[in-house]
């Protein structure tokens, strides 16, 4: 069966030529035949020339996503399956990120070529999320293909909040297949060369997101070698990641802060897991909490700054810089001389360069000279696609403060 076609407007299609995964409304002159949200479509530049193929929804923002761009190739269960294979040759082939007792993003929706589909490992157990409606519809389909590759103990369904009112999508979180997780999983990470693994309890079911943020590993890593010696303010810390980290690599002491009580439960079990007593970890606002510890003089020598997404839409960037800046002047007040100071973001709409900018600015303010020492974003497991730039959403600045 020939799919419908969407034909884009006049240079509409160098993006997506260039193999950006999008179509946006904006983009499209015609939809010739009536597909239904979920079915595949050809899209056709202005000229009639094919681009690529996709999966349509009516309901989104993103009316088309492309998933092919040789004519003709069928969105079946074997193109899925050999996608999927391809990405998990990556982890466990190249990165060496699969075995017992060990976690990691095995499918990262654009980045590999799977737009709308994450899928974490954490020991035996997968845990899905999607973010398409048409990978949604064939989720019995991804959870055999899944279950055959890696024979896992069990396939775990969850949910973004705020997806459904994008994509249409109505989903409940609960098992696709083997049987659910006893509890919380263990998992290792790495340190630091030298330092041991850190091992944290993951909670598929309930935990944020899919139990834990992958995405930080390198970070914690990279940040925990400069932690020798040195007192750790973890804020936003979530089951403690950062703090524990550091710790393993000779930090001499963590405060961990965080809204969430079962984020503060679940790092104070991942304290005690790793044998650490010289933690304190607080229920609070970072931002209250910050101020409290400045008019009290507080002094650390390595503050971790890793804020949840503070902005969603290009109007909230204004907001969200504003509490970068909030954030980064209270940082200010309680680094020691030469302290490192991480400033972490997770929103793709503000870019290394305004944080860059921001941090100078604070800095000149503050009357300290800021160094900086690390550019990161993220691991390998999070591949960036090149012709997406929307893909690499994670940034971290190590900095030094003079
Ligand atoms: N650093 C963590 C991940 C942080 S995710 C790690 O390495 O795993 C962001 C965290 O910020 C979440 O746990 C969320 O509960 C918390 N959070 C959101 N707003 C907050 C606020 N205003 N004050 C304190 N914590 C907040």
């Amino acid at each position: 069966m020939t799919p419908a076609r969407v034909l884009l407007r006049p240079r509409r299609a160098k993006p997506l030529y260039s193999r950006h995964p999008w179509v946006y409304p904006a983009a499209i002159a015609e939809v010739e035949g009536e597909p239904q949200d979920g079915d595949e479509v050809d899209v056709h530049a202005h000229g009639g020339a094919f681009v690529a193929r996709g999966l349509f929804n009516s309901k989104s923002r993103l009316r088309v996503r492309l998933y092919s761009w040789e004519p003709g190739q069928a969105l079946d269960r074997s193109f899925f399956q050999a996608r999927i294979e391809q990405a998990i040759r990556l982890r466990r082939d190249v990165l060496g990120l699969v075995g017992p007792g060990r976690a990691c993003r095995l499918v990262f929706s654009e980045g590999d070529g799977l737009s709308g589909l994450t899928v974490d490992l954490y020991d035996r157990w997968l845990v899905l999320q999607f973010t398409s409606y048409a990978l949604a519809q064939r989720r019995e389909m991804l959870a055999d293909i899944l279950a055959e590759s890696l024979q896992p103990r069990g396939i775990y369904l969850r949910t973004e909040r705020g997806v459904g009112k994008l994509e249409g999508l109505e989903l409940r979180d609960g098992l696709l297949r083997g049987e659910p997780p006893p509890g919380p999983v263990p998992i290792r990470e790495p340190g630091p060369a030298g330092s041991p693994e850190v091992t944290f309890l993951v909670d598929l079911v309930e935990g944020q997101k899919t139990g834990f943020y992958l995405d930080q590993r390198d970070n914690r890593v990279a940040v925990a070698r400069y932690a020798a010696g040195r007192r750790v303010l973890d804020a936003f810390c979530y089951s403690g990641g950062f703090g524990l980290t550091a710790l393993h690599a000779g930090a001499t002491s963590v405060v961990g802060v965080d809204t969430s009580e079962a984020a503060i439960a679940l790092a104070r079990r991942n304290a005690l897991e790793n044998g650490f007593s010289q933690v304190e970890y607080h229920r609070a606002d970072v931002f209250e909490f910050l101020q409290e510890a400045a008019r009290n003089r507080q002094r650390y020598g390595l503050i971790v700054l890793d804020p949840p997404k503070f902005a969603r839409t290009r109007s909230a960037v204004e907001d969200a810089l504003r509490g970068y800046r909030q954030l980064l002047s209270l940082s200010h007040l309680l680094l020691e001389p030469e302290g490192i100071l991480v400033l972490c973001c997770c929103t793709g709409l503000i870019t290394m360069e305004m944080l860059e900018d921001l941090s100078t600015q604070v800095g000149a303010s503050a009357r300290r000279t800021v160094q900086l020492l690390e550019r990161r974003g993220q691991p390998p497991d999070h591949p960036v696609l090149i012709s997406c730039p929307e893909s690499a959403y994670l940034k971290c600045l190590i900095q030094r403060v003079l």
